[in-house]
């Protein structure tokens, strides 16, 4: 990040706009289930979102499907975590009986979240960013927020950091850690969606084969920003094909210029996946384009508490996806939190 050049003092008073017993900041999952427990508990309950709709990565960041949800027999997470898994299930037919990897139709998983949240009575405040916490005898008593009012704070006896980058945690002055031993953290990934796709083809004649052609995209020195064979997908509706794909490397998520250049690069990366696509598996991608990129940049990983070891973090734990490499053939593993502190 930029050295700041000077500084500027700032002294004002800014509106307490509201007063809860619990205040979740980030709607992501875990935000959006953290508010609905606390409001069916009968908990006042804001929860306050920097988008402009719920669901985190899963909708805004455009992850095209679920982690296993599974035993590969059965589902085995319960709770609201099931309840969200199966209603957006539902919303995509053709997944209707799989358990693992089924995909995400984003805009329906946005107004599952809605449901949810507003349903167990809990206020959602999107298009808010925390931006600082104001203490009282070594606690948090309220966040500072900015949106289009301006800053403004709100109070709550209770409050629940689900940014998946700490945030909250790390205003009020909790320590953290970064990456492995010298910094370097897992790649990003700039998710989008590729429309117009032939979804015959992709279902029964690629989905599973794409390795073949995300090395061609790989070599083909037109594509220079695809620089690795990694690529996900999932069918995200009727016509539309979903990816999480390619690397985006050394990302600091605490940096705004180089989070900007980033989703820039990323929106270029998609154009190359499709150009790519349409070249080398044309039976599914040749007529496609790209239909939309995430709102939000895929972190992989940021900033994590220092006393869990690396190895054992959440996500790991949860769903046993691999490590991503840190760096373009390095292969150098490492394993942590997909943004779950
Ligand atoms: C690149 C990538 C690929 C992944 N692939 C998969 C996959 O294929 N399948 C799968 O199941 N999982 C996948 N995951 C993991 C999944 O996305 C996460 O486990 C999940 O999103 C974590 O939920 P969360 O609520 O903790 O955080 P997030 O989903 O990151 O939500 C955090 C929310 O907080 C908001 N926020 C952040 N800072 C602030 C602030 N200061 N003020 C207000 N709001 C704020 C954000 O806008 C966001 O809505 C992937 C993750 C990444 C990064």
């Amino acid at each position: 990040m930029n050295k700041p050049s000077e500084t500027i003092a700032l002294e004002q008073s800014v509106p307490v706009r509201g007063e809860y017993d619990v205040i979740i900041v980030g709607g992501g999952p875990s935000g959006c289930t953290a508010a609905a427990a606390s409001a069916r508990e009968g908990k006042h309950t804001l929860l306050i979102e920097s988008t402009a709709a719920l669901g985190g990565m899963g909708t805004m960041g455009l992850i095209p499907g679920w982690c296993p949800f599974s035993d590969q027999e059965k589902i085995i997470y319960r709770g609201l975590a099931e309840v969200v898994f199966r209603k957006s299930r539902a919303a995509l037919p053709h997944d209707s009986e799989r358990v693992d990897w089924v995909g995400i139709n984003a805009e329906a998983l946005k107004r599952i979240y809605d449901d949810l949240v507003t349903s167990a009575g809990a206020k959602v405040l999107f298009q808010t960013t925390l931006c600082g916490v104001f203490e009282e005898n070594g606690r948090v008593s309220a966040v500072l927020v900015a949106n289009k009012s301006g800053l403004s704070a709100y109070k709550a006896r209770v409050f629940v950091d689900c940014t998946g980058d700490a945030d909250l945690a790390v205003e009020a002055g909790a320590r953290y850690e970064s990456g492995d031993g010298d910094g370097l953290v897992q790649p990003s990934t700039h998710c989008f969606v590729l429309g117009n796709t032939d979804m015959y083809a992709y279902l029964f004649k690629l989905r599973w084969k794409l390795g073949g052609p995300a090395k061609q995209l790989r070599d083909d020195p037109e594509l220079d920003l695809i620089t690795d064979n990694f690529i996900c997908t999932d069918a995200v509706s009727p016509d539309a094909v979903g990816f999480n794909a390619g690397h985006i490397y050394e990302l600091d998520s605490g940096d705004p210029e180089a989070v900007s250049a980033a989703l820039i690069r990323g929106r270029k990366m998609a154009e190359q996946f499709c150009k790519g696509l349409r070249k080398y598996a044309p039976e599914a991608f040749g007529s496609a384009y790209v239909a939309q990129t995430g709102g939000l940049m895929g972190v992989r990983e940021s900033r994590a508490p220092p006393l869990l070891p690396r190895r054992n973090r959440p996500q790991q734990l949860l769903c046993g996806h691999p490590p991503h490499l840190q760096g373009p053939g390095k292969g150098r593993g490492a394993i942590g939190p997909l943004r779950a502190l």
